[in-house]
């Protein structure tokens, strides 16, 4: 500061002076300010330029290079898209803004003396963009592409299930079948059992009923068979059993029914045919069993059975036929076994 009260300062342009009674004149006239720099993440902005996405901070420096007072400058800042209104900054001459959002932007700055008028804005514009997967369209396609793999899966999954369930559905009827099988059929022999025949035997009576028509009803036991089981091996019965159960079904027509109706006893049905039929095939069925050799299972052993026959074609119920076979039965093992009754 000098004598007269003017103030000296060294400037980049050389020696400056001022004098502080013209300050207030100068004041009214706002220093013009300049943004100097733009720079992305330390690199040079152009006017205009898109940023790249990955840009982290933006840097403006400004100045207004008024010689006087430089460091009292007061500085305000504007981002457009960013900011509302203008920012203080007092004489602080740089800006930094991070991680901003993409857009298009336009940075103003604006300056003026303590109490003057603010200066014009300098401004400067840039785009930030976008990582793609920031974009809208990006998500647009990305929903779809996502509501299009759902669709394929619950779709998929539907098929599946409705295949697992159509499976699950055959199996239930297998097994169902399966089961109905094994409550009719006798494992030992793989004939049908007492139920199976029973029914059988209704719905025959049934229909020879209706048609007029003999029905015979053939029980078979095994003569002594309590003696191959002692002597031998129960195993050795057991086969004895299925043995005549093959004969058996060798022997009747397809349209005859044979099944496994106890222990060691078999019954046959016999359609269409009257009780001297009846006989004729009950006495192939004694005769051929009594002639096979079960050399096999024991050396010389012989087997023979004793059979009941019974015809009729009104019995009401199948009841009154079993007892007519039952009893002929009973008379062929009381007459000597090894022979067929029969009762009318
Ligand atoms: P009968 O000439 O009077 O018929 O004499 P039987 O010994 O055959 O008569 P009984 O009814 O007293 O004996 C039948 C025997 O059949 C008794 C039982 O041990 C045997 N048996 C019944 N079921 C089976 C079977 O599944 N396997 C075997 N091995 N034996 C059986
Ligand atoms: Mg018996
Ligand atoms: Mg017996």
């Amino acid at each position: 500061e000098s004598s007269d009260g003017r103030i000296w300062l060294a400037t980049s342009k050389g020696i400056s002076v001022v004098d502080p009674n013209t300050i207030t004149e100068i004041g009214n006239l706002p220093p013009e300010v300049n943004i100097e720099s733009v720079k992305a993440d330390n690199e040079p902005v152009i006017f205009g330029e898109e940023l790249s996405a990955d840009t982290d901070r933006i840097v403006f420096e400004f100045v207004a290079p008024g010689y006087l007072m430089a460091e009292h400058i007061d500085y305000q800042v504007r981002l457009e898209g960013f900011d509302e209104d203008w920012v203080d900054k007092n004489s602080f001459n740089s800006v930094e803004y991070t991680t901003l959002p993409a857009k298009d932007y336009v940075f103003q700055v604006r300056a003026r003396y303590p109490g003057g008028q603010w200066s014009q804005p300098d401004y400067f514009s840039f785009r930030q963009s976008a990582h793609f997967w920031m974009q809208p369209w990006f998500w647009i396609i990305a929903s779809l592409i996502t509501a299009l793999l759902v669709l394929v899966v619950v779709r998929a999954r539907l098929n599946q299930y409705n295949r697992t369930r159509l499976q699950l559905e055959q199996m239930v009827k297998e097994k169902t079948a399966d089961l109905e099988t094994m409550a009719r059929q006798d494992p030992l022999t793989n004939l049908g059992n007492r139920r199976a025949f029973d029914e059988r035997l209704q719905h025959e009576l049934n229909r020879c009923r209706r048609d007029g028509t003999y029905l015979s009803l053939v029980i078979i036991d095994v003569d002594y068979f309590k003696e191959v089981n002692d002597r031998y091996l129960h195993t050795i019965g057991d086969k004895v059993l299925i043995r005549l159960a093959e004969i058996l079904n060798d022997e009747i027509r397809d349209i005859d029914y044979v099944a496994r109706w106890g222990g060691e006893e078999f019954a046959v049905l016999i359609t269409n045919s009257e009780l001297e039929i009846a006989r004729e095939a009950s006495e192939r069925m004694r005769e051929r069993i009594a002639t096979t050799l079960f050399d096999d299972l024991v050396e010389d052993m012989k087997i023979t059975v004793s059979i009941g026959v019974a015809s009729s074609y009104d019995y009401a119920d199948h009841s009154s036929l079993l007892v007519a076979a039952d009893k002929a039965l009973y008379q062929a093992k009381s007459e000597g076994r090894n022979r067929v009754e029969s009762k009318p």
